[in-house]
């Protein structure tokens, strides 16, 4: 068997089973993507950053999280100066 619980992209192929994990699992990230963001607010984060300081793989997982918390309770997306990383990017910042 393959140690499905340590990599959270195998849940999709892991079958239905596991998609309860799954779940739980993205929906506490989404929770530590935003408490991230809130501590930093109002200053603009990337998603690259956000993984690296959370832990998580970068990419899609981080980005489907910002997408999902821009335009709720003054999160928003935008292209600017990552506070960490200093490079010009898509960041997300709370207003
Ligand atoms: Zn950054």
């Amino acid at each position: 068997m393959i140690p499905i619980r340590d990599d959270p992209r195998c849940f999709i192929s892991a079958g239905k089973t596991l998609n309860l994990n799954g779940m739980g699992d993205q929906k506490s990230i989404l929770d530590s993507v935003r408490r991230l963001i809130e501590q930093l607010a109002p200053t603009p984060v990337c998603e690259a950053c956000i993984a690296e300081r959370l832990k998580l793989a970068p990419g899609k997982p981080v980005e489907r999280h910002t997408h999902e918390l821009a335009g709720i309770d003054g999160f928003e997306r935008d292209r600017d100066a990552c506070a960490l990383c200093g490079q010009t990017k898509s960041v997300i910042r709370k207003h």
